[in-house]
């Protein structure tokens, strides 16, 4: 299957291949772990866990790496505010080190509860600063560095190419500086690549290196500890579009500048998550958690099956009646499954008829085609309702698309079919005794106030069925 990608730098879609024949690497920014994943977070490993599970679909082995910021990542992505950690730590009298092992946990249990694949290697930056230490060494070594007021400094006027990323042109990097301005720096945009007295006071994570006892700053650790499992040059580096003008720009100048040469091939950005019209965030308090949505009923799937409904470079519009929406139709596709797994004994077809190939082909074009899920969906619910195909090549059908949708389908316990309220159940029964009593009356009411609750009830000669009203 071949497979094109809409590539940040070019800003195109380009063809996918890949620097060693059958294996994609792939690198990840993952979370900052000094309080919970909001649900824009989640979008975000969602949409990375789509293209692992698009890469692996294509045939590639899939090296996988996310990273785990316990230090360095300043409330402001440029050299400016407290570090997030340090800040938490603050607030909740809680010692830096609890906090990060506590939100890392927490951050494995809501990527385990989304059904995303869990990465091949999750490094922590803790773990890494002496590959940090080395790559800093290495820069200076070749003059792009430069040390002021105690702070190791990437000087970006030695990098011919800086922002291209970003499609950021010299002039501007030097006269539209808006940004507030450290006084030590050269050019506004250089970044700090090691902090010591600056930042130092309330740091409770400092290491010794060769320009005294800090710490480093936070891009650094996504170039030294990416080039550490995937090599000096991989393939696809993924993250937030907010990662376009600052974080990745730096990642790459530091990267190529130790290196001397292209570090990535393929950039992949997805956009925000957004609600009441502003983009979700922590620092404006504009956010959820799977926690917050479990309170209103939500299982973590019905928020996976959102986020697929949307095209990982479109905005994506948060309200409670759009989850709603998509919960009923995750629930009615697990439902059809569980049906169907009824109808077929559980034995989906071992070859799927031609008919039924049509929707294997289109899929795999949706997906080809810059990871069109919404596209996917729409195919899905074709299938579901095309009455020329049998049950076993439906289940057969699903399955396949369940390896990139992921839900685990196969596995669907009957129990998730019965998740309806206790109250939906007794009023189903009731109808069914009422029909048995040929009270047709009280059934046709019953009936009515089922559809009012969202389930539609249907008489066949094999019993009485439901489905959800999506
Ligand atoms: P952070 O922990 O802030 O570094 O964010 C982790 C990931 O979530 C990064 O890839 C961000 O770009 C991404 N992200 C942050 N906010 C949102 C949002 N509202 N929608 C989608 N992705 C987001
Ligand atoms: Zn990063």
């Amino acid at each position: 299957m071949k497979l094109n990608f809409f590539n940040t730098m070019g800003r195109s879609v380009q063809d996918f291949k890949t620097l060693e024949p059958g294996v994609a690497k792939l690198y990840c920014c993952g979370p900052t772990v000094y309080n919970y994943a909001h649900i824009g977070n989640l979008r975000a490993y969602l949409f990375d866990d789509i293209l692992r599970r698009v890469l692996e679909y294509a045939g590639y082995k899939v090296d996988h790496v996310v990273n785990i910021t316990d230090v360095g990542h300043l409330t402001d992505d440029n050299d400016e505010g407290e570090d997030k950690m340090v800040k938490s730590s603050r607030e909740t009298g809680k010692s830096v080190w609890d906090i990060a092992e506590f939100y890392t946990e927490a951050f494995f249990k809501d990527i385990d509860s989304l059904n995303i694949i869990r990465p091949t290697v999750t490094p922590k930056a803790t773990d890494h600063i002496n590959e940090m230490i080395a790559m800093i060494k290495r820069l200076e070594e070749k003059g792009f560095t430069y040390e002021a007021g105690g702070n190791i400094y990437f000087n970006i006027d030695k990098s011919p190419d800086y922002g291209k990323l970003a499609l950021r042109d010299r002039q501007d990097l030097h006269a539209g500086a808006r940004i507030k301005v450290d006084s030590n720096k050269k050019n506004p945009h250089d970044f700090v690549l090691w902090f010591t007295r600056s930042k130092f006071e309330h740091q409770a994570m400092v290491w010794d290196s060769p320009w005294g006892r800090g710490y480093p700053g936070w891009h650094i650790e996504c170039s030294a500890m990416s080039m550490k499992y995937l090599g000096e040059q991989f393939d696809i580096h993924c993250g937030g579009i907010d990662h376009i003008s600052i974080h990745h720009t730096n990642e790459i100048a530091q990267s190529e500048a130790a290196t001397g040469r292209k570090w990535v091939n393929y950039w992949m950005h997805n956009e925000f998550l957004i609600m009441n019209k502003g983009k979700m965030a922590k620092s404006s308090g504009n956010f959820l958690t799977l926690d917050s949505l479990a309170d209103d009923g939500f299982s973590p799937l019905d928020y996976r099956y959102f986020t697929l409904g949307g095209h990982y470079r479109s905005q994506l519009q948060f309200s409670k009646e759009s989850l709603s929406a998509a919960a009923r139709a995750r629930k009615n596709l697990f439902d059809k499954v569980i049906r169907l797994k009824g109808e077929t004994n559980n034995t989906p077809s071992s070859i799927i008829s031609q008919e039924g190939q049509i929707y294997i082909k289109n899929f795999q074009e949706h997906l080809s085609t810059d990871l069109n899920t919404p596209r996917v969906l729409g195919e899905l619910w074709l299938m579901l309702k095309d009455v020329g195909l049998g049950s076993q090549d439906k289940l057969a059908i699903i399955y396949e698309f369940d390896k990139i949708l992921g839900f685990n389908l196969e596995n669907l316990e009957e129990v998730e079919a019965e998740s309806l309220d206790s109250d939906i159940l007794e009023l189903i029964d009731s109808r069914n005794n009422a029909r048995k009593e040929k009270n047709w009356e009280k059934a046709d009411k019953m009936r009515d106030i089922l559809l009012e609750k969202g389930i539609i009830i249907k008489d066949t000669p094999n019993g009485t069925e439901w489905t959800r009203n999506v």
